[in-house]
């Protein structure tokens, strides 16, 4: 496939080049603007940011929502993941997008650019096993019914390589539509309103590598339900905001989305590996909803009281962490010396699980909090048993009606 793509995909984007935009924007071709990924879980076409920031004369944020856009089309213009069957489709799809950002207006995120002043950040959330975990689940149903849970009727599809009645590995994977739980991680109201009241506050961005209609129809549930939460959150992304090049492995979150100069956004982020300023990132152990709503179930473990202080509790210590450093850093780099200073409480600059997990077991432990002996790790960091080998296929119309699954996780 790689091999095949290689010389096909310049190919083809040399036929559907288009010579010139006549719209607003500056005229551009295809093949200048477009990078293709064939070799990663996340891959399709993307764009050469710095390339269409230049040539369309657009800013950061304009050049991920044209992105954003063009993605979203080709997937419904195709119905497939693959960039040779997109290959046809992007000139048009790349031409509509710019129209809509640059001559229209549109904001599929709905971030409006900030001027920040010094000492003002955004905090910007990963989704997936940090503020949440989503899955689909049938037959036992872990999470429902049971006190503490949220189901959000959200509804996705997802392709399945394992049999869920033998648990044997399928040679085909079976695209399916399944019901799907989201289980809010305990602790995010608390979270929030601790870190809004940090000076120099100006708001929540959510960021997920999920895939975008996953994403979107999630947060649209999740806002019904939570509105003083979405007060602050001033723009979603997901994965079609993602981008490649300049040397990244795989698709990853660009904080110059909101802020050139890199002082005014911070990411909280179980998931490092796709995150290009790494250093910005503030770790956070992962969220594992099975250990969680088994301790508040009726079947619970003997451990239950901790795995619950130890969840309950994780949310309201980042933020506090959070609060704590950029006290300590005001006069500083901005967010750098606040991600530097989370690092340095951790004991480790790199902010590995193991040095978070044992700072916060210190912290809880500073507040009284009996472990009963549980290892951290087991509280936070399996959240599941199964693990996709290949890429999410998105949302395709041709798929619709097909089987359900349980228990897949969705996380990015
Ligand atoms: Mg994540």
């Amino acid at each position: 496939m790689q091999i095949f793509t290689s010389w096909v995909v310049p190919a083809l984007l040399g036929i559907f080049c288009l010579p010139a935009f006549a719209g607003v924007a500056p005229a551009f071709s295809t093949r200048d603007l477009v990078l293709a990924d064939t070799d990663s879980d996340f891959g399709g076409y993307y764009l050469d940011i710095e390339r269409t920031v230049e040539r369309l004369q657009v800013s950061r944020l304009q050049a991920h929502e044209i992105q954003k856009l063009m993605r979203d089309e080709l997937e419904l213009l195709s119905g497939s993941p693959s960039v040779l069957e997109q290959a046809p489709y992007l000139s048009q799809a790349l031409a509509n997008s710019v129209d809509a950002v640059v001559s229209r207006g549109v904001s599929p995120s709905g971030y409006r650019p900030m001027r920040f002043r010094q000492g003002e950040f955004v905090i910007v959330f990963d989704l997936d096993e940090t503020l949440l975990t989503h899955w689909y689940r049938h037959g036992k149903g872990v999470g429902i019914n049971r006190k503490g849970s949220l189901s959000l009727a959200v509804r996705d599809v997802v392709p399945s390589f394992v049999d869920r009645a033998t648990g044997d590995s399928l040679d085909q994977p079976k695209l399916t539509i399944s019901g799907s739980m989201v289980q809010l991680r305990p602790g995010i109201g608390q979270m929030a309103k601790r870190l809004a009241a940090i000076p120099g506050f100006r708001g929540f961005v959510l960021f997920t590598a999920k895939e975008d209609r996953s994403a979107e129809a999630l947060i649209s549930e999740w806002r019904k339900q939570d509105a003083s939460f979405f007060r602050h959150v001033k723009g979603v992304f997901a994965r079609n905001h993602l981008r490649i090049g300049q040397g990244l492995k795989k698709p990853s979150k660009d904080l110059r989305i909101f802020d050139e100069t890199l002082q005014h956004a911070l990411l909280l982020d179980d998931n490092e590996s796709r995150v290009m300023q790494q250093e910005l990132c503030f770790a956070i152990p992962k969220f594992n909803a099975d250990a969680y709503l088994d301790a508040l179930g009726p079947d619970k473990p003997a451990s239950a009281a901790a795995v619950l202080a130890a969840n309950t509790g994780i949310l309201p210590y980042a933020a506090a962490a959070v609060a704590a450093c950029a006290k300590a850093s005001r006069g500083g780099d901005g967010a750098a010396s606040i991600a530097r200073c989370w690092a340095d409480g951790l004991g480790n600059a790199a902010g590995t699980p193991d040095a978070e997990l044992k700072a916060y077991e210190a912290h809880l432990k500073r507040r009284g909090v009996r472990l009963d002996g549980i290892d951290l790790h087991s509280v936070f960091h399996q959240p599941f048993e199964f693990e996709f080998t290949r890429p999410l296929q998105g949302v395709f119309p041709k798929f619709k009606g097909s089987k359900r699954v349980s228990e897949v996780p969705v996380g990015g």
